[in-house]
């Protein structure tokens, strides 16, 4: 299967995150995601989580994955319950780890589990801004594809 390449966010405002974040990397890189670039970590103000939410860590990498798309967000999701966060998790609560995949390749992926690029990217400053530092053509490119969307009432 050819390559591609995938822009992944990570989250967390729960235990050393910047530890998980280490322990992610390794873990996609264990499971064979080659990651080509990771950006510098941001401080963020939690949104909609619980009042008192602590702050958040937001990053983004990018690498190369010679799967598909849901063989990688399995990944993706079997390394966020090894670090502590169950699968069936609440949304907009605080975490030690969320792993969302942005972008995988230029690919329009619109599964049950699985929708990329991921619906809410371009309007998240605390995606684009670690997104563009790495990768500024697909910054640019997911902000057309949310405005294409928009256009045409998507
Ligand atoms: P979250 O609370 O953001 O971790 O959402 C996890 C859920 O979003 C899972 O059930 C995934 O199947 C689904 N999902 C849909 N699209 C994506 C994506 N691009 N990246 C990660 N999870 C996704």
């Amino acid at each position: 299967m050819a390559e591609t390449l995938c822009v992944i966010a990570l989250g967390g405002n729960l235990g050393d995150v910047p530890a998980t974040f280490r322990r992610a990397c390794e873990a996609l890189s264990d499971a064979g995601f080659r990651i080509r670039r990771f950006s510098s970590l941001l401080r963020t103000t939690p949104v909609g989580c619980e009042p008192g939410a602590p702050e958040f860590f937001n990053a983004a990498l990018s690498g190369f994955w010679d799967g598909t798309a849901l063989d990688l967000l399995r990944i993706c999701q079997k390394i966020e319950a090894d670090n502590g966060r169950p699968n069936d998790h609440a949304h907009h609560v605080s975490r030690t780890l969320d792993l969302d995949i942005i972008t995988f390749g230029r690919e329009i992926i619109a599964l049950p589990d699985l929708t990329v690029p991921h619906p809410e990217a371009a309007r998240r400053d605390f995606v684009m801004v670690p997104v563009r530092e790495i990768e500024p053509e697909l910054a640019d490119w997911l902000l057309e594809q949310a405005k294409s969307k928009t256009d045409s009432g998507g």
